[in-house]
Formats: structure tokens, C-alpha cells, sequence
């Protein structure tokens, strides 16, 4: 099932457990200026990802879906991250609107959910997670596609293979 190509990484990932270990083997390769986009329906586990991500980052208090506030931030000892939901926007407009261009990119860290919905004007992320439900309804089990848009986000992708330790 889990499969590589040198920009696309296909993984299984049997539960959520396998989710979090997921986002604490990409953690050590964030960096300012990172760009991480998250898709998949409603309940894939972008926002368990995100937690996931930020506790392997050291952030131990509350992580709150962005999903009404469309924005959380956070302060690493490494740099900003910025967390990002845009469910709401209907269109375009609303992310030219929202003026969030300004902490996309260095010396900030960003992670979008539903990055599709801010239409064609977002950046090239370095990596791109697709998630999505596998088997039976109500199982735990997901499929990742993880596409890297830049060089810095091929380097990401070795460590997300189950058997690398870092970027
Ligand atoms: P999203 O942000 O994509 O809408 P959430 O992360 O908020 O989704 O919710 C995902 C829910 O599904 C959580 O309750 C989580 O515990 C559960 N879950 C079950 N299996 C998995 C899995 N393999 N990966 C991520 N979350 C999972
Ligand atoms: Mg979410």
C-alpha cells in the first residue's frame, strides 16, 4: 500500500495513533518559512495532524480547531506557526479580503486546512497532505498522499516513510 515516487509519498495509516506519528516525523524538518497544506473532508484529521504536529513542536496547551476562528497562532521556540482553516471562505474574494497573505511564508511557519477554498492565489506549499476515509464507514483507517511542491518538501517526504526518523 505505501508507495514513493520522488514528489509523492502514498501512505496507509491504519488509525489515528498512525496519523500523530505521522505529523512527529515531519516536525524536525519545519522550518521559517514552511508551507504546509491540508485537504480532505470534513473528519479526515487535518486538525489531529496539526495538534500532533504542534505537540512534537513542544506546544503543550490548548490546540483549537480554526475551523470558526479561521486562525490560530503559535509561538515555537523556532518560529511563528500560523494554522489556518478556510472552510467558510466561499470564494476568492474572502481570502483577498482576509489579508492572511502577509503570514504565509518566512519567517512563519503556516499550515491550511481547505486550502482550495481560497481559490487559485494561494503560494506553491512545500508539502500538500491529502487525506482521505479508507475502508468501512466508521473505520479509523485513512490514506495520505503527500505531494511536495518544492525541493525543501521532497527532502520532507523521506521522512515521512515509516522507517526514516527526520527531514
Ligand atoms: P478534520 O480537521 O480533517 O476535519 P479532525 O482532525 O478534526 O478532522 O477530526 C478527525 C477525527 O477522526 C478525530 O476525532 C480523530 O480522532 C478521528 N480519527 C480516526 N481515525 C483517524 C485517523 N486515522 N487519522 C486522523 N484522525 C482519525
Ligand atoms: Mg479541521
Amino acid at each position: 500500500m505505501n508507495r514513493a515516487r520522488s514528489d509523492t509519498l502514498v501512505l496507509h495509516l491504519p488509525d489515528a495513533l498512525a496519523t500523530e506519528a505521522l505529523a512527529r516525523r515531519l516536525a524536525p524538518g519545519l522550518a521559517p518559512g514552511f508551507v504546509l497544506y491540508l485537504s480532505g473532508d470534513l473528519g479526515a484529521g487535518k486538525t489531529t495532524f496539526t495538534r500532533a504536529l504542534l505537540r512534537s513542536l513542544g506546544f503543550g496547551g490548548r490546540v483549537k480547531s480554526p475551523s470558526f476562528s479561521l486562525l490560530e497562532s503559535y509561538d515555537l521556540s523556532r518560529f511563528r506557526l500560523y494554522h489556518f482553516d478556510f472552510y467558510r471562505f466561499d470564494s476568492e474574494q474572502d481570502w483577498l479580503d482576509a489579508g492572511f497573505e502577509e503570514f504565509i511564508g518566512a519567517p512563519n511557519v503556516a499550515i491550511v486546512e481547505w486550502p482550495e477554498r481560497a481559490g487559485g492565489t494561494l503560494p506553491t506549499p512545500d508539502l500538500h497532505l491529502f487525506l482521505r476515509f479508507a475502508g468501512d464507514t466508521g473505520s479509523e483507517a485513512r490514506i495520505v498522499e503527500a505531494v511536495a511542491g518544492t525541493d525543501r518538501g521532497r527532502a520532507c517526504l523521506k521522512a515521512l516513510a515509516p522507517t526514516d526518523e527526520r527531514c
